[in-house]
């Protein structure tokens, strides 16, 4: 294959505090993003390792695609072993760093060992000329936004940055790890939030990476002319299609409120009386006199679903927005407001928290009676103050299991460790399955089918699919948002080292990532017993049909077992 050549990969020593930048492996050249993460996982580091210590392996890999002119192409993947669910875990996350390093060359990050001193911080700075460990003790303690800001001043314009907040640095197991979008500003607002590996990059000392491209060019595939040609006609294509997110993940709502999925008072019912004060409609409207509106987050995305935040005096708030965080963070804590929302994200992006795990956790906090229904100010200041290290701010920090353990609460809706998301397994059964079957424990993004009335017999299909195709999505640097499928993926493979991939080779770089993740968690001690959906789910019935969780543990098994490929699989799309 030819292709982009001299690609080269960065080892960092943080016990040492060295950063090596060494050829990457011609073997790995169509491994990105998820699945270079789960391959170097699961020959480089001790699945019984202690995640938090320096045995556990951080890998930041941007997809295959990414650097590329390829439209909507850059994510960048965080993988480790999870401190939530301790199994493998892969959060990915828009924002430029991704685009960055591939522009550079850099295929990837691999940070290993932890510095002797639990005080110290670092940062790794990457640019044309390579990469080095330096001090960053000056850094220490500060939120994302105001860490950003500090940073804007001493990197040039061109520079994005990858960083965490004092949940990270205390290592707090719902810890999130930010990246800079696109903007002037470089916000720190796109978050790999999902299984805590802000946790592991702060077990490191690692305190930011930044990543200055400089004035490095788009990356040059094989076959450029046709290369650019698919692009050209993927963008107009889409653009004349029903751009589904074109006011973002918000605007879901309703419609999840419909299906019985938007959860209510730590998922005791699955519609919200909230559901008109929380629609993404309501943050749309608010465009015309405050300001913001839709935006892309990295540079190169045509679809643009990230909304930007304003307060009432049209200053900046947050971005994004997403139907996520409406639910976990409003209507699963019975909280109405989509601006008190606002501000709770913002404070999660402060601290460094994924706003699912917080949410899930905050409602468990309140199911037990620890704080009434409903009330924003009291789960701000709980955010607020989680950097003082207090009893129950450390157990909100680290998630929705251990706020239940704090709180000696039954109801704790998670899998493998992990809070469940907006999307309940009740009527979505297939998502359901994915859930149980997925190395990631509770994670829609591993494979989200919303089809209440899809029959049983294809459940367990239709989740092996999604995984599958999501799988490949998160290796690529495609955004699942585009809903690319896997010839779309394939295609851009080939022209991208100017040799055909097969509908077979694709599928296997799916099914090879997904067995390597299940088989780092297998060494790591999970069981079937890991695959249980939680009491609650299985016993609180939502909706007017009592929808519980009782789809029979033996199809969950059956997502494990490969089964032959359909036609159809390669023209769906991904979703997220
Ligand atoms: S589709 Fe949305 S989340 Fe994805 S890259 Fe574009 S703006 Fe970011």
């Amino acid at each position: 294959m030819g292709g982009p050549t001299g690609d080269r990969m960065i080892r960092v020593d943080m016990t040492k505090q060295t950063a090596e930048v060494v050829p990457f492996p011609d073997a790995w050249k169509l491994l990105g993003g998820r699945a270079l993460s789960a391959r170097i996982l699961l020959e480089e580091c001790d699945p019984s390792c202690d995640p938090l210590g320096p045995g556990n392996v951080l890998v930041m890999a941007p997809g295959v695609l990414s650097g590329t002119a390829a439209p909507t192409s850059g994510r960048i993947s965080m993988g480790g072993k999870s401190p939530l669910t301790n199994g493998i875990k892969e959060a990915n996350a828009g924002g430029n760093p991704g685009q960055d390093l591939m522009k550079l060359g850099y295929r990837c990050l691999v940070v290993k060992g932890q510095p002797k001193d639990p005080g110290k911080r670092f940062a790794v700075e990457v640019d044309a000329a390579g990469a080095k460990v330096v001090p960053a003790d000056a850094h220490k303690g500060k939120w994302n936004y105001k860490l950003v800001e500090d940073l804007a001043g001493s990197y040039p314009q061109t520079a994005s940055f990858i960083s965490i907040g004092p949940a990270g640095e205390m290592r707090l197991t719902g810890a999130s790890i930010a990246c800079t979008d696109q903007e002037q500003a470089r916000h720190p607002a796109r978050h790999a939030a999902r299984g805590g590996l802000g946790a592991v990059m702060g077990s490191k000392g690692l305190k930011y990476v930044a990543v200055d491209p400089g004035k490095a060019r788009v990356r040059q595939p094989e076959k450029r002319k046709e290369f650019m040609e698919l692009s050209k006609k993927y963008t107009k294509d889409y653009l004349a299609g029903p751009l589904m997110f074109k006011h973002g993940t918000s605007s879901v709502v309703p419609v999840a409120n419909i299906l019985q999925t938007f959860p209510y008072k730590n998922r005791t019912e699955g519609q919200s009386p909230d559901v008109a004060t929380l629609d993404g409609a309501r943050i749309v409207e608010s465009f015309a006199t405050r300001g913001g509106g839709m935006h892309n987050c990295m540079t190169g995305c045509i679809v643009q679903c990230s909304n930007v935040v304003h307060d009432r005096d049209g200053k900046y708030k947050t971005s994004a927005l997403e139907f996520e965080t409406l639910t976990l963070l409003g209507s699963n804590c019975a909280i109405a407001s989509w601006e008190d929302v606002a501000d709770l994200d913002r404070l999660c992006d402060e601290v460094g928290l994924d706003t699912i795990e917080t949410g899930a956790a905050i409602a468990i906090f309140m199911d037990s009676g620890g704080m009434a229904w409903g009330d924003a100010e009291g789960a701000k200041r709980i955010l607020r103050e989680i950097s003082q290290g207090s009893e129950l701010g450390r157990a909100i920090g680290n998630g929705a299991v251990a706020t239940g353990k704090l709180r000696k609460h039954h109801r704790v809706p998670v899998v493998k460790g992990q809070a469940l998301p907006a999307w309940d397994p009740r009527p979505l059964k297939a998502t359901g399955i994915t859930y149980c079957s997925s190395p990631m424990g509770a994670d829609h993004t591993a494979g989200l089918i919303v089809n209440p009335g899809l029959p049983q017999d294809q459940w367990v299909r239709a989740s092996q699919e999604a995984q599958l195709v999501n799988a490949v999505t998160d290796s690529s640097g495609f955004c699942q948002f585009l809903q690319p499928n896997l010839d779309d993926i394939r295609s851009y493979y080939g022209l991208l080292y100017g040799e055909e991939v097969s509908r077979e080779q694709i599928a296997d770089l799916g099914w090879n990532c997904l067995s390597d993740e299940w088989e780092f968690n297998r060494r790591a001690g999970f069981t079937e017993k890991d695959d249980l959906m939680p009491e609650c789910i299985q016993q609180d019935a939502i909706g007017p049909a009592k929808l519980v969780w009782d789809v029979p543990q033996e199809l969950v098994a059956q997502a494990y077992e490969r089964l032959p490929l359909r036609p159809e699989m390669f023209a769906q799309k991904a979703a997220g």
